[in-house]
Parts: C-alpha cells; sequence; structure tokens
C-alpha cells in the first residue's frame, strides 16, 4: 500500500485524519546467527520494507489496535494496557512497548488511534516482530516526548518481545530495525552495544534473500537453544568461575576448557557460538578488505554450522542453502534469522540471477512440493517519521 492509501484505511478506520505515521523495517542478518542472546557480534542489515504505524490521540482512555493484516479492531482500555492478551494476539507486541514506556515512569493520560500495516513478510524470519515493537516505540517515544534514544527503543522493542509474546529473543532484530542505515550493515556487539556501520557495496553483486514458505515456523526451539546455551555457561564455570556468556571465548579458551560440559547438546550448541562469533568478526573484516569471496565462505560455513551443531535449519532451509551453493555465480548462501522455516540470505552475482531463482526454485520445488520465493534485498534506513 502507499502512504496515500494507509492515510484513507485511516479515515475509514476512525473517521479522522492521522497525526503522525511512522516507519520501522524489517532485517537480514548476513552473518552472526544465535549469536546475539549470547554476547558475540552480528552483521545484520536494515530492509526497505517494514511496518508503517499511523496514530491520533483519540481523547478518551482507550487505545484502538487496527492491522490492515489483520482482520479484527482490538480495543484496550489504558488501565489494562500492561496486562497481555491471549498469547498469540499481534496487539501484545504493541502493548508490550506501551509497557515499556508505563515501566520507565511515563504516564499515558490519553489513548490513540492506531492502524498498522507491513510488507515484511509475517514469520519469516525476517522480524516482521521487531518492525512492530520498534515502530511502536518511535512513534510513543515521539508522541509523548520521552526522548529515548534508538539504542534505547531496540531494547523496549527486545522486552516487549519476552514479556507479551514469550520469546526470549536478543537484541539483534530491535537493533536493527532502530539503528539501520541505507547501505550499510550493523557490526554490532551484543554485548556492550558498540557498533560500526559498514558501507556493503557490492560491485554486480545482490544480496537475494529465498523465503521456503515452510509451514514449520519458529517456536518453542527458540527458547531451547538459549537454555542449551546457558546449560553451556553453567558447566563451564566450574572451571572459569567468572565466564558470563559464550562469546568471551576464543576459539583456541573454548577448546582447552570445552571438556567441562559434560551435556552434549550444549556441547553442539557451545561450538557453534564460539566458531559463529569468529566467523563474523572475520567476514566483517574480509568484507571490508573487498574480498567478497572468502566472506561468502563463510556464510556458508555458517550454515554448516547451524544445520550440525546449532540443528536449527531442517530440511527447506537445507535446500535452499545447498541448491544455491551448486550455481555458478552464487557468492555464498545461509540460513537467516532464527531457522526452521523462514528465509535464506545469498549472495549472488547480477548475471547469475536469473538463473538463481529458477534453477534452485525448480529443484526446491521437486525436493519439498513448496514454492520458494525470491526478493532482491535493497539495504534501507532505520526507525523514521515520515
Ligand atoms: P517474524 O518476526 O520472523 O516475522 P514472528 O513470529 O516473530 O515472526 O512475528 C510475527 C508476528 O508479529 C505475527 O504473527 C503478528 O502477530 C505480528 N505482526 C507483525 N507484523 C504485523 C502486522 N503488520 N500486523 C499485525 N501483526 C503483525
Ligand atoms: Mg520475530
Amino acid at each position: 500500500m502507499t502512504v496515500q492509501e494507509l492515510q484513507k484505511a485511516f479515515v475509514d478506520a476512525y473517521g479522522k485524519k492521522e497525526d503522525a505515521i511512522y516507519f520501522s523495517p524489517g532485517r537480514v542478518n548476513l552473518i552472526g546467527e544465535h549469536t546475539d542472546y549470547n554476547g558475540g557480534y552480528v552483521f545484520p542489515c536494515a530492509l526497505s520494507f517494514g511496518t508503517y504505524l499511523l496514530i491520533r490521540k483519540n481523547g478518551t482512555k482507550e487505545v484502538n489496535f487496527r492491522s490492515v493484516n489483520e482482520p479484527e479492531v482490538i480495543k484496550v482500555s489504558l488501565d489494562k494496557i500492561t496486562e497481555p492478551l491471549a498469547k498469540g494476539t499481534w496487539a501484545n507486541y504493541l502493548m508490550g512497548v506501551f509497557t515499556q514506556f508505563i515501566k520507565r515512569g511515563v504516564e499515558f493520560k490519553e489513548g490513540y488511534d492506531i492502524l498498522i500495516w507491513g510488507n515484511v513478510p509475517l514469520g519469516a524470519g525476517l522480524s516482521s516482530s521487531a518492525a512492530l515493537e520498534v515502530v511502536t516505540a518511535f512513534a510513543l517515544n515521539d508522541q509523548m516526548g520521552t526522548g529515548y534514544d534508538r539504542t534505547e527503543l531496540a531494547k523496549i522493542g527486545q522486552k516487549a518481545e519476552h514479556e507479551f509474546a514469550y520469546v526470549m529473543c536478543g537484541i539483534m532484530d530491535q537493533f536493527a530495525s532502530a539503528q539501520g542505515k541505507k547501505d550499510h550493515a550493523i557490526f554490532l556487539n551484543c554485548d556492550t552495544l558498540e557498533f560500526e556501520l559498514v558501507p556493503v557495496k557490492l560491485n554486480g553483486i545482490k544480496v537475494v534473500i529465498s523465503n521456503t514458505h515452510s509451514p514449520h515456523k519458529l517456536g518453542d526451539e527458540y527458547n531451547d537453544r538459549v537454555r542449551e546455551c546457558q546449560l553451556a555457561v553453567e558447566q563451564l564455570r566450574t572451571v572459569r568461575p567468572n565466564l558470563n556468556n559464550l562469546a568471551e571465548l576464543t576459539q583456541a579458551e573454548f577448546d582447552e576448557i570445552k571438556g567441562a560440559i559434560t551435556d552434549p547438546i550444549a556441547l553442539k550448541r557451545a561450538r557453534h557460538v564460539v566458531g559463529e562469533v569468529q566467523r563474523t568478526v572475520d567476514a566483517v573484516k574480509y568484507l571490508k578488505a573487498g574480498d567478497i569471496e572468502t566472506f561468502g565462505k563463510l556464510m556458508n560455513a555458517s550454515h554448516d554450522s547451524l544445520r550440525d551443531d546449532y540443528e536449527v535449519t531442517g530440511k527447506f532451509l537445507d535446500t535452499l542453502a545447498e541448491e544455491a551453493w551448486k550455481i555458478d555465480g552464487v557468492i555464498g548462501s545461509r540460513m537467516t534469522g532464527g531457522g526452521f522455516g523462514g528465509c535464506t540470505v545469498s549472495l549472488v552475482k547480477n548475471e547469475a540471477i536469473d538463473t538463481f531463482k529458477e534453477k534452485v526454485g525448480k529443484a526446491y520445488k521437486e525436493k519439498t512440493g513448496l514454492e520458494a520465493d525470491f526478493y532482491i534485498a535493497e539495504i534501507g534506513d532505520g526507525a523514521k517519521k515520515i
């Protein structure tokens, strides 16, 4: 939808014009997967597609939530806004953000009419949830004049996801949505939240996102992985009492003490995290040096590790990555996001893109019975007022 169409939809829904419009993007992670909640590095970029939010003060004590993507209108009184609705209700993401403002001492005296619309495919691993949380946080920050910086808005979004969607996510998705910059990826240390915007100038190469459209959505597995990594840290503390997180360990340090992890699953998870943090640091170094071929090889190695040690790929993502690797002109390909279903991200030479779509699409259909979808990613800016 265009902004004009959204404005019309707002008037149709609420009978009056909006006060303001905000936007926040989805993201694609180039490398550094399942490292954020382990204090490691990630390297995501914001996409040009995301979630729009139109808002107006309505002079009542109620907040009305509507989404062009969902049929129902959800009406919540301000004194109930800190109480999550049934698990899975989409308005929980927005209510979770209101709640974080309230926890920080902000008092909402008046309700709002809100309409949202997003063009990030929902549940596809491109973080429509973070786009929704961050656009809400950005809008309330502007409406209430609270002056939180973008990092704080990302933290607000992450907490909303923990407390209202029950996903114990790291900070990557919300951070990318809040801090993204056109044609840049964000090299983020998830422990200190220090970050660097690295230009992604890919001469003759595009970032291609392939959607599995898999019926298997990421569910409890995410929180399982968080717990498995915590177990690895606890067991490592028997030999390294002040260890904070897995990402603190170099590969050599990990190899020296990994025998302390007695749980075989936790050992595999930890091995992925330690290796992935190193791969991410290396990948950024190679990108800066203009060595995109090595960057691509590290992406492939990331996928291998996510398949074998972290066990979050599954046949849909594996098929897309493996078929991509066979094509001449593919620099690298890996799953992106939480895993199981969702998307892969690939770097593909311009001249190979048509062949890529055709061959990968055909093989994927034969092997899984599903149609994949392909998007050329444009790297866009983070949250903004329109
Ligand atoms: P992902 O973040 O990978 O897209 P999630 O399962 O974390 O997948 O988040 C998807 C959920 O976010 C949807 O099921 C819905 O509840 C909510 N959501 C995101 N965008 C919108 C939107 N535009 N309208 C309504 N709900 C949305
Ligand atoms: Mg999400």
